[in-house]
């Protein structure tokens, strides 16, 4: 072909994610020898729990396609854990089952018509997920006093100005980027704008099991059964991102999508890989050594995430306290005088200036749908080796963070 060729409409202009930009800069930082403080990228460090890994060997010659919503049992044990974990009503055939949770999203943004609503800030692939179905977004401003959570008045007030019809609602919770977890009374009040505006929500609780929030854990489908569909999977608590595994339970109000879901599947990616979902089927179980070993890992992260917030806050940053997840969202609004002069005055340039300057890798809070001039970046407190930590008892100590923070204090003190 002589010409260039030509892409449709949304792919136009649309970038490489922030998160893999940066994480392949840090890499490339990395093989010139330079020691970089990773405090970008958010994967678990630790390492996939055995017994899964023994069930996916056992499984490894499963080769044959499965049905496209998902290997029945691994359906029905997804549905037994959503119902006694969080409990939710939840039976297999409303679970459907995609390779990984962003997949799973993604397809939802497909089959469910109106426009978005992205609570800002909120994870990177939303708005980019909508933009591609050419599906129009509205940001929902939240506030750092109240942890970024998302408020029912900022949410009724969004839902007035689009006037009525189907709205999508994405809700991360806790969230990736900011660590917070919603109040079951928070929750309460949103359902209620949620049925008065005929809101569809996509709850993506990928980090329920990684929560250390005062109050617990409670998801928003205790509150509007009717029109929440929570999404999960293996990426995070059982920290197995590369295999690929998500799942969605659907409301029985809702089941009626299925067949329209199942089509789109059976078009698309046929089905999750065969020995991932059998190995799957232990982790939704109530097995007690993956729960505890689970439960272990998140005391890790509670209190990496909470060192590092720690660190934060003696070094001048405004930071809300995280409550669940791998992360925080810190801004560095007190030296924007100072930043300014350097001539700082977003949190891409920030970003850029530190990796750069102290090899300190974060990503800009821009990148979440949050205002540039904010100076936010989200830290993911996941630099440390997973498998040594479970082998310490606490206190665990931290050093690549700590002088993450160090050469960040460095930075503001130049
Ligand atoms: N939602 C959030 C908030 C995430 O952080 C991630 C992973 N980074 C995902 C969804 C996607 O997870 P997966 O596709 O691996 O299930």
């Amino acid at each position: 072909m002589s010409q260039a060729p030509v892409l449709q409409a949304p792919f136009a202009g649309l970038k490489e994610s922030a998160t893999l930009k940066i994480n392949q800069l840090a890499k490339q930082l990395r093989a010139e020898g330079k020691e970089v403080c990773h405090l970008g990228f958010g994967e678990s460090p630790f390492p996939v729990p055995e017994p899964l890994v023994q069930a996916l060997r056992d499984a490894a010659h499963e080769k044959t396609y499965l049905p496209g919503l998902g290997l029945p049992e691994l359906r029905a044990s997804v549905a037994r854990f959503f119902t006694e974990v969080f409990g939710y009503a939840a039976h297999p055939h409303q679970v459907v089952v995609g390779p990984g949770s962003k997949e799973l999203i993604f397809n939802l943004l497909y089959l469910f018509e109106g426009p978005l609503l992205i609570p800002s800030p909120s994870w990177v692939s939303y708005g980019p997920q909508a933009h591609l179905l050419n599906k129009p977004s509205h940001l929902v401003a939240t506030q750092r006093e109240q942890g970024y959570r998302l408020q029912a008045d900022a949410l009724d007030a969004t839902c007035r100005e689009l006037g009525p019809g189907q709205k999508l609602l994405i809700l991360n919770n806790p969230s990736n980027p900011t660590g917070s977890v919603h109040t079951a009374a928070e929750l309460e009040a949103l359902a209620t704008v949620c049925r008065q505006h005929q809101v569809l929500v996509i709850a993506d609780e990928i980090y329920a099991l990684v929560d250390y929030s005062r109050e617990g854990f409670t998801g928003l489908a205790r509150f509007y059964p009717e029109g929440t569909i929570v999404t999960s999977g293996l990426s995070k608590a059982f920290s197995a991102g590369g295999w690929r595994l998500g799942v969605a339970l659907l409301p029985e109000a809702l089941e009626g999508v299925l067949p329209a879901w199942n089509a789109l599947i059976s078009e698309t990616f046929s089905c999750v890989s065969s020995p991932i979902q059998y190995a799957a089927v232990p982790a939704f179980e109530a097995n007690e050594a993956i729960r505890s070993y689970v439960s272990q890992c998140t005391r890790i992260h509670q209190a990496a995430c909470q060192h590092l917030h720690q660190r934060f806050l003696e070094i001048g940053l405004n930071a809300p306290e995280p409550e669940g997840g791998f992360y925080l969202f810190p801004d560095f609004q007190p030296f924007s005088d100072s930043l300014a002069r350097r001539g700082i005055t977003t949190s891409a340039e920030l970003c850029q200036a530190l990796l750069e300057q102290e090899q300190v890798a974060l990503l800009p809070g821009e990148a979440f749908f949050f205002p540039a001039e904010g100076l936010a970046v989200r830290a993911a407190a996941v630099d440390y080796s997973g498998a040594e930590m479970l082998q310490q008892t606490a206190p665990f100590s931290f050093s690549q963070m700590d002088q993450a923070v160090e050469r960040i204090a460095r930075f503001l003190s130049a």
